[in-house]
């Protein structure tokens, strides 16, 4: 042998923290002991077993999704593979596509689409603001594109496409597929897939499911499907083919070894969502998001986005220009083991609100860690008046009709 085995390699005990770090960035994000009890089972990837599951799968993306769909799919991948698998199934050669660029991971969608050979119309709405109707309307009137995409949060730059439903009507109403990624966003605010008209809806397990990453779920519309069913359908690509994926979810035959443990851990997910219902689980984020949003102003720190375009599913908070951020998400994360996530471009750090972080318990730890690292690099912050606010709003946060 030439290759020898390494040397000093140690067990994992002596590389991870002795207690795991609380993931309050921008995903993933904390799971549920159930979650992750299913994720440490392995079962056939074939058998009755797993048949069960899946069945209860789809039921339970049936109202997660708000959708009837008969063509919810798995993928063994990030959020990134749903997005691609959504873009190569219905997008092809030379179609024109509108993709409404809001930062990072909008923009990702259009590159996919390019590398496609797409003709790709790139709408960069002005940073801060949401998507313009208006505007795409007009866009959608002079190219005429076969497929729009869109993400309902930004998770990027925290910025938040309140106008989804309208834009999603028009582009119907003019024979455009929509293609919207909700990686962030589904389960954490409304999302309506067939009553807004949505051709598919991407989202991922590590963020608003509050799962594991790895396993990710596409649903389609009937309509998406008979695009992805034309008789002359050509695709380069065999992991993402929806017609192979359809084997397994909706066939009891075989396209790739699925992912059993991460289809478990989702399984477990989305049960816990059934169980706390869409309306509460969306108050849950709404009220502790707000709290979050208010403790923050109360600090005097300001948040990156104004309040129409703002994302309540990740918060983006300034950094004051005399601070370095990357010493404050160090301190945090060395001294009160609280993690937060920098971010891409814009002069932000990030605090998630999805799923499990959306807990008051989790809120007091990272607004205190925040403040009080901002305070220790320079940062001129009242954290009593911010942990004041977040108990305040928690304690009076009006709940809706629906609660
Ligand atoms: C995180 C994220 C993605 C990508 O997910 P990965 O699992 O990292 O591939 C896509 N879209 C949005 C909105 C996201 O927040």
């Amino acid at each position: 042998m030439k290759v020898s085995s390494p040397q000093g390699i140690v067990p994992l005990d002596n590389i991870l923290p002795e207690e795991p770090l609380l993931m309050m960035g921008a995903g993933p994000v904390p799971i549920p002991a159930r979650v992750a009890h299913a994720n440490s089972i392995v079962i056939n990837h074939l058998g009755d077993t797993l048949a069960r599951v899946i069945e209860q799968v789809k039921a339970m993306s049936h109202y997660v999704f708000q959708t009837e769909s008969q063509h919810i799919l798995g993928v063994a991948g990030p959020g990134s593979a749903a997005m691609e698998m959504a873009i190569v199934n219905l997008v092809t050669l030379g179609d024109t596509v509108l993709s409404i660029c809001n930062g990072f991971f909008s923009g990702r969608l259009a590159e996919m689409a390019e590398r496609n050979e797409a003709k790709v119309v790139r709408h960069q709405v002005p940073d801060r603001e949401s998507a313009d109707v208006e505007v795409v309307k007009a866009l959608l009137d002079q190219h005429r594109p076969r497929v729009l995409t869109i993400v309902q949060g930004e998770t990027s730059n925290t910025v938040f496409n309140r106008d989804l439903p309208e834009i999603c009507r028009l582009a119907a109403s003019m024979d455009c597929l929509v293609i919207v990624d909700a990686v962030c966003t589904l389960s954490t605010m409304p999302l309506e897939m067939d009553a807004w008209g949505i051709d598919a809806i991407i989202t991922g397990g590590q963020k608003g499911l509050s799962s594991i990453p790895g396993v990710s779920l596409v649903a389609f519309s009937d309509r998406a499907w008979e695009v992805i069913t034309a008789p002359d359908r050509e695709l380069r690509h065999w992991c993402l083919d929806a017609t192979l994926a359809d084997l397994f979810w909706y066939k009891k035959s075989y396209h790739y070894t699925a992912p059993v443990s991460g289809i478990l851990a989702i399984h477990e997910a989305l049960r816990l969502i059934c169980n706390e219902t869409l309306p509460g689980r969306f108050q849950r984020h709404l009220r502790h998001s707000q709290a979050l949003q208010n403790a923050i102003e109360a600090m005097g720190l300001e948040l990156y986005v104004p309040p129409d375009a703002r994302l309540n599913s990740v918060v983006g908070i300034v950094v004051p220009g005399a601070i370095d951020s990357a010493d404050v998400l160090r301190h945090m994360s060395r001294r009160y083991r609280v993690e937060i996530s920098g971010s891409f471009g814009p002069p932000i750090v990030r605090i998630g609100q999805m799923g499990e972080q959306s807990r008051a318990h989790n809120l007091f730890r990272t607004v205190h860690a925040l403040g009080s690292s901002m305070k220790a690099h320079g940062g001129s912050v009242d954290l009593p008046a911010g942990v004041a606010a977040l108990e305040k709003t928690l304690e009076t946060f009006a709940f809706g009709p629906s609660e």
